[in-house]
């Protein structure tokens, strides 16, 4: 391990999404918290706690009417079904937290080269309606909230969670300032994608090799031809060949170097990496947890291969 965290993690306690027995294992976040402190890769110190997304942040990306929906607890059943998951006021307090996280993350990336928001990626959000788990799009809310305030223009998504990012693609469809890749398996949910700015479609049981050679070039094209200011980075485990969701093939090494490519890549750039951590269904919750824990470990490799050009001066 490359000695001391460069960069700041975000983590609340009320992350997690209040869904008992359900697919989405949403005591994730917290088992990714503990793993990060048992196994010495983060101290308490080297977390920051969100205060929840202001509602003018979410307004930016949101209509008053699903909002106040989601606030007031009035889903109609057609928006339960979508949504696909149990509604509860505590899930609405986690993905607005998950929302402020993002934002965070986004501000400290700017500040450190990287930062980490330990829930989020809930891409299957639209403006006005919630869909496959997602309630809100904290990405696409972090990414406005950045631009509102004059902090960037530019920002790309890279999305590699095994499903396609059809909210984030919808959200920012005409909007020429920010830059979609999502690397996804063709066959499966959603069943309607719209178009992102690049759409890497992987067939049935792709395996490492494959992925990876799609993915870099299409990276690395992106980042010299868009320049981002920042990188969100979605880090999906559903690509992992043991998850129930999805049905693509990569090892956990192979997701380990998905991760650290997409990193050097935009470090090499000078590119800010703000990451969320998306979905995973492994038949075993560990895997999951070890996979998006192995997100923030080599992105620790990275951060010290390539530190912030105000560090390198010091
Ligand atoms: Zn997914």
């Amino acid at each position: 391990m490359a000695g001391a965290l460069r960069f700041k993690l975000i983590y609340h306690d009320r992350y997690d999404l209040n869904l008992g027995a359900h697919v989405f294992p949403s005591q994730k976040f917290r088992l990714i918290y503990e793993m990060l402190l048992r196994e010495g890769l983060a101290k308490k110190e080297d977390f920051l706690r969100p205060e929840q997304a202001s509602d003018e942040d979410v307004f930016r990306v949101h209509t008053a009417d699903w909002v106040r929906k989601l606030k007031t607890g009035t889903l109609t059943a057609s928006d339960a079904m979508r949504l696909e998951v149990p509604y509860s006021p505590e899930l609405v307090e986690a993905v607005w937290l998950a929302a402020g996280g993002t934002i965070l993350a986004g501000q400290m990336a700017l500040r450190d080269g990287f930062c980490s928001n330990l829930s989020g990626g809930f891409h299957h959000a639209y403006p006005e309606h919630g869909e496959g788990f997602c309630a809100i799009h904290d990405v696409a809310v972090a990414i406005r909230k950045l631009q509102a305030d004059g902090a960037i223009k530019r920002a790309i998504v890279v999305d590699t969670d095994v499903h396609h990012g059809n909210g984030t693609a919808a959200i920012s469809r005409s909007d020429p300032t920010v830059f979609t890749l999502s690397i996804h398996q063709l066959n499966n949910y959603p069943s309607h994608k719209p178009p992102s700015t690049v759409d890497l479609n992987m067939d049935d049981r792709v395996e490492d090799e494959e992925y990876l050679g799609t993915l870099i070039p299409a990276v690395q094209h992106a980042l010299d031809t868009f320049r981002p200011e920042i990188l969100f980075y979605l880090g999906g485990a559903d690509p992992y060949c043991e998850d129930q969701l999805g049905g693509l093939s990569l090892t956990k090494e192979g997701l380990k170097t998905r991760d650290r490519s997409v990193f050097e890549e935009a470090r090499r750039r000078g590119i800010p990496v703000a990451t969320a951590r998306a979905g995973g269904y492994a038949r075993l919750v560990e895997d999951t947890v070890r996979i998006h824990f192995n997100t923030i470990l080599v992105a620790s490799d990275v951060a010290h291969a390539f530190p912030p050009a105000s560090a390198a001066r010091s």
